[in-house]
């Protein structure tokens, strides 16, 4: 994208939050501000960067505003999880070498493993071992020793960081598409509060994200589906995303929708998941909204 498309889509979308923001009652007290969707708090044109709903690494080209702050700071810190996640994803399929540690009788080493179906092949990476490591390794293999071998692989993710992850691309995506008519329910600011402060436990990031597994190629380019359901008769929208490198992985996150019981939402969906059946979560099937790459990418 040229300078002067990212300009002119930075206009584009700034008019449309400053429309979604009349739209919704929400006023900002500086005259060409907008209230940053993730901080709440105001921001001019200058201090505002594109934002990619899904991140670019894991194949999303969706795209809204955000402060620069929360930009930089949750982008680093959250969405890393999830282009680390897809990069292991993409290197246990096989497409990809996967870079680990390996150990052989004492000696560090660097290497490359194809994780193909029925073998894994191994390879020391030449540039990134000492060739005194590499030739003692050589020696014992040629003498017929069977020396231990240890790896490490840096994931560079963790179960939580990715569910954080798969939240925040939940919320960035009901803003490209619905503006901030469900951001300014209250349950949202404490889905918000999440994004910021990585010391809070509350609400549970947990029960309110999934895996979805069997997932077929067939979804063509969509980015994200919607549909509403219900838990014990207090309203959700699940959001499903899709991931997408040299493999796709569809992951979905439950989001409160306004109503008189939103506050006791998050309750209600740690319950769902601690005792499993004994709340009843109806998701109304073949209501789906569907998001196509090529539709939604200017909105
Ligand atoms: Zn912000």
């Amino acid at each position: 994208m040229s300078a002067s498309d990212t300009a002119g889509l930075k206009v584009t979308l700034y008019k449309r939050c400053l429309r979604d923001m009349d739209d919704n009652g929400i006023a900002a007290s500086g005259s060409n501000a907008i209230i940053c969707p993730l901080c709440w708090k105001e921001a001019r044109l200058d201090e505002l960067t594109i934002e990619h709903v899904i991140p670019g690494s894991v194949g999303g080209t969706l795209k809204t505003l955000t402060c620069k702050k929360c930009n930089n700071d949750q982008g680093s810190r959250i969405d890393s999880h999830l282009s680390n996640y897809m990069r292991t994803q993409d290197r246990f399929s096989g497409n990809k070498p996967m870079k680990a540690k390996m150990t052989v009788a004492g000696y560090p080493t660097s290497v490359d493993i194809d994780w193909l179906k029925g073998r894994k092949d191994i390879r020391i990476i030449g540039q990134a071992t000492n060739p005194k490591n590499s030739l003692a390794i050589q020696r014992l293999f040629s003498e017929g020793k069977n020396p231990p071998l240890e790896f490490t692989i840096p994931y560079g993710f963790s179960d939580d960081g990715i569910r954080l992850a798969i939240l925040r691309c939940a919320y960035l995506s009901v803003l490209s598409t619905s503006g901030y008519s469900l951001l300014i329910n209250p349950a949202m600011g404490k889905i918000r509060g999440r994004f910021h402060d990585p010391d809070l436990k509350v609400p549970c990031i947990r029960p309110l994200t999934v895996f979805v597994k069997g997932m077929k190629e067939e979804v063509g380019d969509y980015q994200h589906c919607y549909c509403n359901g219900h838990v014990d008769r207090v309203p959700f929208l699940f959001v499903l995303l899709f991931l997408r490198t040299s493999v796709t992985k569809c992951v979905g996150a439950f989001l409160p929708m306004p109503s008189d019981a939103s506050d006791t939402f998050f309750e209600l969906m740690g319950q769902v998941e601690k005792e499993n059946t004994s709340l009843s979560i109806v998701a109304a099937s073949g209501n789906w909204l569907c998001f196509p790459a090529a539709l939604s990418k200017n909105r």
